[in-house]
């Protein structure tokens, strides 16, 4: 069993509420939402962080960033959304998988 707890909600272990999901990656509600809509979304693939991505990753992270804007229309942001990524510690990555917030809600969200 992964002590990845990304994997183990991949794997179906963890459960999660998921919006979307293909061959490349699997989109799920953050379970602590920090605007009206919060979704992560995380390569299949385990990486670590965006710092431990490799030159071979290119083409899925260009997938899964393409991905972004189709998924945030599904979810009703169709005037525009906000995409985090935490790198590392010193950039508040608290789970060690690679992931994408996705964030927006109905009115404008204030500047962070
Ligand atoms: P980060 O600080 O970028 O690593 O973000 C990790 C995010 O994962 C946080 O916003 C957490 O609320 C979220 N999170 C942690 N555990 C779960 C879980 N089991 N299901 C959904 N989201 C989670
Ligand atoms: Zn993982």
């Amino acid at each position: 069993m992964s002590d990845c707890i990304f994997c183990r909600i991949l794997a179906g272990e963890i459960p999660s509420q998921r919006v979307y999901e293909d061959e490349d990656m699997v989109a799920f509600h953050d379970i602590h939402p920090k605007a009206p809509v919060h979704v992560l979304v995380i390569p299949r693939k385990h990486i670590h962080s965006l710092a431990e991505a490799g030159e071979d990753d290119g083409a899925l992270l260009g997938r899964v960033t393409l991905a972004l804007p189709r998924i945030a229309k599904e979810l009703g942001l169709t005037q525009g959304f906000r995409t985090i990524i935490n790198t590392g510690s010193g950039g508040g990555q608290e789970v060690f998988h690679l992931h994408y917030h996705i964030l927006g809600g109905p009115a404008r969200l204030p500047f962070a």
